[in-house]
């Protein structure tokens, strides 16, 4: 990397607000490079007015910024700092984006429901599988008004891989009805829910409706479920 890309990052070094990548690329660079290992000493060495004030009233510091900023030399590493910082935020921007801020629906088909069964209070067992490896963030309820409740497992568009233990995609959950009717009424859903879903459209998978002949659950199931009321 070039000393000018590394100084503009320095100071963004410094605040350790800079990716992961930037950082290393900085280290780097400073362990061959004399003249930009000066420059961040420079940049930690805290300025004469900082000093003096400690960390007092935000009107002071306001003031030594205002009167460093006069001074040519952190002009033109503030406008530096500042070219740095929108790249970064750029960059992260559009990291957060794809990993972590939109997340999309799973699609339905990749979504199995297996071993459906009762526990003796009524709710309803089973164990939800999506048939790749990754992770799955959330499952948003929905409704609509006429008994219909879809769970829509939810993730980001790159997304990692699952690797922990009990994290949701591969699982046992619980269909609890009258918590799952309270949850639609509290929503202004009137409508008692008859018929449960995996997903969304035509493509979505029936997890229960109402009359389903459903076997019992194990006393495994019923011990372990207990627990977690
Ligand atoms: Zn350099």
């Amino acid at each position: 990397m070039k000393c000018e890309i590394v100084r503009d990052l320095l100071p963004l070094y410094c605040d350790n607000v800079c990716s992961p990548e930037s950082r290393e690329a900085v280290e780097a660079h400073l362990q061959e490079c004399a003249g930009c290992r000066r420059e961040l000493e420079e940049l930690r060495s805290p300025l004469p007015e900082e000093k003096r004030h400690g960390s007092g009233d935000g009107a002071s510091a306001l003031k030594t910024i205002s009167r460093e900023w006069e001074r040519g030399k952190w002009k033109a590493k503030l406008r530096g700092a500042a070219v740095a910082a929108a790249v970064c935020a750029v960059i992260a921007g559009a990291f957060l984006a794809a990993t972590q801020g939109f997340w999309f629906p799973v699609d339905p088909e990749s979504i199995s429901i297996t071993n459906v069964r009762q526990l003796s209070d009524g709710r309803v067992l089973y164990h939800m599988a999506v048939n790749d490896d990754k992770a799955i963030r959330e499952i948003r309820f929905e409704f609509d008004g006429e008994g219909n409740a879809y769970f829509v497992p939810k993730r980001a568009l790159y997304t990692e891989k699952r690797m922990m233990v009990g994290q949701t995609g591969d699982s046992d959950l619980v269909l609890d009805l009258p918590l799952m009717n309270e949850y639609a009424r509290s929503r202004g859903y009137d409508t008692e829910i008859t018929r449960a879903w995996y997903g969304q459209g035509e493509d979505a998978v029936l997890l229960w409706e109402e009359g389903m002949e459903l076997p019992d659950a194990s006393s495994e199931d019923e011990l372990s479920w207990a627990a977690r009321d």
